[in-house]
């Protein structure tokens, strides 16, 4: 079932989306060459701590930490530690946060010092593919209209979408319905609503879809090595057509 989210609900989530967006504007600002992927962790969590509010991924599943940091070829899920960021790394950097109860979830990718202009593009074609998505999360759509507009600008740009990984309704848990996957035939699924919350995410890589779990049991790797990159955002469904609760102000 899909929750219905009320008026009371949505302040909520758009304080909650307001403390992950604030997060990741911190972490825009510290990422430099040098930095451990430790560090941007322990600036993640004081910061969440310091707003009331509480990491949604440490423990979740066992997860040992606040964010995921996933370098290069790491798609999602990556763990921080002792890793040194280079000049000319991509970092993903996943954040989500409970306020009073709600959650709000994003990720976006993060160019090291200068990158290569694969990256560059790479980076650039799925924040768009992102907003196209976004722009698809309106009353009278269907679910799969956003999975369909973001592997089409994707593929479009000879990148592809991550199969594996989705994205999901969102609220008082973390997951909830649906599923919100990054490609597929449009007009499929329920009919999009407002009240409706949804965490859209496309990972996309520069080479092949699929990908693999490394021993860790948590980072996932692209299987052929190549360059992967996941915006991230949760969006709020309203009848004049969606809130970006997860959007960064301009740093
Ligand atoms: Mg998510």
């Amino acid at each position: 079932m899909i929750v219905i989210k009320s008026m009371q609900e949505f302040l909520l989530m758009q304080k909650a989306g307001r403390v992950v967006a604030t997060v990741l504007n911190e972490l825009e600002t510290a990422i430099k060459p040098g930095i451990t992927t430790k560090e941007l962790d322990e600036i993640a969590e004081s910061t969440i701590l310091k707003m009331n509010s509480v990491p949604a991924f440490k423990g979740y599943g066992g997860f040992p930490a606040s964010i995921c940091t996933s370098v290069n070829d790491e798609v999602v899920h990556g763990i921080p530690g002792k890793r040194v960021l280079q000049q000319g790394d991509i970092v993903s950097i996943d954040v989500g946060a409970f306020y009073e109860g709600y959650c709000g979830d994003a990720a976006r990718t993060f160019a090291v010092g200068e990158i290569s202009p694969i990256a560059q593009k790479l980076l650039q074609v799925t924040k768009e593919a992102l907003k196209q998505g976004v722009t698809m999360a309106k009353v009278g759509n269907r679910l799969s209209d956003i999975g369909h507009a973001i592997q089409t600008h994707v593929e479009a740009n000879g990148f592809s979408v991550v199969r594996q990984y989705v994205g999901h309704g969102i609220g008082r848990k973390m997951h909830e319905e649906p599923q919100v996957p990054n490609y597929g035939l449009p007009g499929r699924g329920p009919r999009l609503k407002a009240g409706m919350a949804l965490a859209i995410e496309p990972m996309v890589n520069t080479g092949q879809f699929p990908v693999k779990i490394l021993g860790d049991n948590w980072t996932v790797v692209t299987q052929d090595g190549s360059l992967s990159a996941h915006f991230e955002d949760t969006v709020f469904i309203t009848d004049g057509g969606n809130e970006v609760l997860t959007a960064q102000e301009e740093i």
